[in-house]
């Protein structure tokens, strides 16, 4: 079981409050995501329900037991650390193996969960090898192996993946999802990328100064974000957001387009403008267009070939519109 009730939750660093009280249900199961910008306390949340740090106010609980004071061992979460924390000078067996053996089991239950996770994570033939004969992902997996023989009711990931490089972040991501399909442990899954929380959650949680501002699935989201912050957060590119009488025509205080949600036309359209910087990644163009509106990005196919200094149209996608008031709510 892996349900995780947060009411309440507090945190205050001295006179600094980092976490205004907080409500939050994690059901069993689940791949929570917290997203949001560095310094907004997604690292201290987590480490709240870890009990790596004490709550302020408010209560924790797990399967619906109060676990406020409850040291980190007796909460029967794991938390993931990035690679670098495994030891050098022990095996990969040895390592996976260490919670267990701290834990004082015998030495053929230790075995069993040992080669039990190592299977699970494709490191069966590297047991007896040392973390430095390991390629990245491999010693990344070494570190979740030794979550997993604790047979933990939840995951916790702190940026598990932020030291690798682009290419095997792709791969650990689809890994650590997989993973959660095999295991259907509840996951808590902490990360800055708003395209690693678009890839693997169920739930996203995006932070902002402690404060959540929304929780939904990743589409909920992309497609109905509460506020101009979630609206600016997520998505990539970024959506376009133009204020002004523009927006008073729409009956907003503001309104946002995605680059997606935006048609180029060299010959017609409702705002013209003229290109600054286009950029080809081969599958898509980003045109980055100079308007009256101010820079507007555009996403189009990767045959579109504008340069620097065309003069384009750009029309948006009126079903595709978002409105935002004075107050960055959303206006439905
Ligand atoms: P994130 O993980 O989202 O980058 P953190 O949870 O690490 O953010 O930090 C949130 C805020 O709390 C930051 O302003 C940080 O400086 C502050 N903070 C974190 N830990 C401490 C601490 N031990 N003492 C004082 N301030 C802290
Ligand atoms: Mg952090």
């Amino acid at each position: 079981m892996g349900q995780i009730e947060l009411k309440g939750v507090t945190k205050r660093f001295g006179e600094a409050e980092v976490i205004p009280p907080l409500d939050l249900t994690i059901n069993d199961g689940e791949f929570v995501v917290f997203v949001g910008p560095s310094g907004c306390g997604k690292s201290t949340l987590l480490r709240l329900i870890a009990g790596l740090e004490d709550t302020s106010a408010g209560r924790i609980e797990i399967d619906g037991v109060d676990a406020t004071g409850l040291e980190p061992a007796k909460r029967g979460l794991a938390m993931v650390f990035q690679s670098y924390a495994l030891y050098p000078h022990m095996s990969v067996r040895k390592n996976i193996a260490f919670p267990l053996k701290m834990a004082g089991l015998p030495q053929a239950e230790i075995d069993a969960k040992v080669n039990g996770a190592a299977e699970v994570l494709n490191l069966t033939s590297y047991l007896e090898r040392r973390p430095g004969q390991l390629s990245g992902g491999q010693r990344q997996r070494v570190a979740i192996g030794r979550a997993i023989v604790r047979s933990p009711g939840a995951f916790l990931f702190d940026e598990p993946l932020s030291n690798l490089d682009a290419a095997l972040r792709v791969n650990m991501r689809l890994e650590i999802s997989e993973l959660h399909q095999t295991l259907k442990t509840t996951m808590i899954y902490v990360t800055h990328d708003q395209v690693e929380a678009m890839t693997m959650a169920d739930k996203i949680v995006v932070l902002q100064a402690g404060r959540i501002e929304q929780v939904g699935s990743p589409l909920e989201l992309y497609r109905t974000p509460r506020n101009r912050f979630v609206a600016g957060f997520i998505g990539s590119p970024k959506m376009n957001f133009i204020g002004g009488a523009e927006a008073a025509k729409h009956g907003a205080h503001e309104i946002g387009i995605r680059p997606e949600h935006t048609a180029v036309s060299a010959t017609e359209g409702l705002w013209q403008g003229k290109v600054s910087v286009s950029e080809h990644l081969g599958s898509d163009t980003f045109l980055h267009v100079s308007t009256e509106h101010g820079l507007l990005n555009v996403r189009t196919s990767g045959e579109v070939s504008f340069h620097h200094g065309d003069t384009v149209y750009l029309t948006p996608d009126m079903a595709n519109l978002h409105r935002f008031g004075a107050d960055g709510l959303a206006v439905r």
